[in-house]
């Protein structure tokens, strides 16, 4: 459980949890599990549905399935991901489709085979919960603006100015661009990227893939001969100003 500052004093909140699941069953019983643990729990039945709550809400976790009806978990993922940095367990009940979701780099926190235990599922997300939770509040402060040569990132807007332009990022690619503003001229391995932009210490390099190449097509002026986000061949990525 988490705590909050309210009156200065610390009290304890629910954490609370998105599950979307077409199964109610399996819905259900993934409810009663996290309630015995106290988690707030919240269930829409569909990848619409989903979508909107979770937009919507303030979660702490999301709980998504990936064959739902309407739009499937992959694009549930992928249109929360532009906008939100809000965990996300994938699960699915065919192990293949785990590969799946880690060769598109979607950025999904973590996956579940289904069927699984209460014990697996609550500890997952106590483990994500409590990553997300440290890099919060043990975060300084970060300034309104950060500028780094001709870069200068808005936290407000979610916006990188280059020189005139300024260009619009998602919630993970901001972090990214920001996590490289701050480390200039400096080699960075996908590890420590990871680590430090994802929360995770499992890397998923198609995932730094998928985001290097975002950005690169947000802020190279040819991003097939990149100026500023440099890979480093063997090593990782460097951003020159
Ligand atoms: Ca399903």
């Amino acid at each position: 459980m988490k705590t909050e500052r309210i009156n200065g004093e610390r009290v304890k909140v629910m954490s609370k949890i998105l599950i979307v699941e077409d199964e109610e069953a399996i819905a259900d019983l993934e409810k009663d599990y996290l309630e015995l643990s106290d988690f707030e729990v919240t269930i829409e039945n569909t990848g619409d549905k989903g979508l909107e709550t979770a937009m919507a809400g303030e979660f702490d976790l999301v709980i998504l399935d990936l064959m739902l009806p309407g739009m499937d978990g992959f694009e549930v993922c992928r249109k929360i991901r532009e906008e939100k940095n809000i965990p996300i367990i994938m699960v699915s009940a065919k192990k293949d489709d785990i590969d799946k979701i880690r060769g598109l780099g979607l950025g999904a926190d973590d996956y579940m085979t289904k069927p699984f235990s209460k014990t697996v599922l609550v500890s997952k997300i106590r483990a994500i919960i409590r990553r997300t939770q440290q890099y919060t509040t043990s975060a300084p402060s970060i300034p309104a603006t950060a500028t780094c040569g001709r870069f200068t990132l808005r936290l407000g807007a979610q916006t990188v100015i280059r020189g005139e332009d300024e260009i619009s990022l998602s919630a993970k690619e901001f972090s990214l661009l920001y996590y490289f503003v701050e480390h200039p001229e400096t080699v960075l391995t996908k590890a420590e990227l990871f680590t430090n932009v994802w929360k995770s210490d499992v890397t998923d390099d198609n995932t730094i893939l998928v985001y290097i190449k975002r950005l690169r097509d947000k802020i190279e002026e040819n991003p097939s001969k990149p100026q500023h986000l440099l890979t480093v061949w063997g090593k990782g990525y460097k951003f020159v100003p």
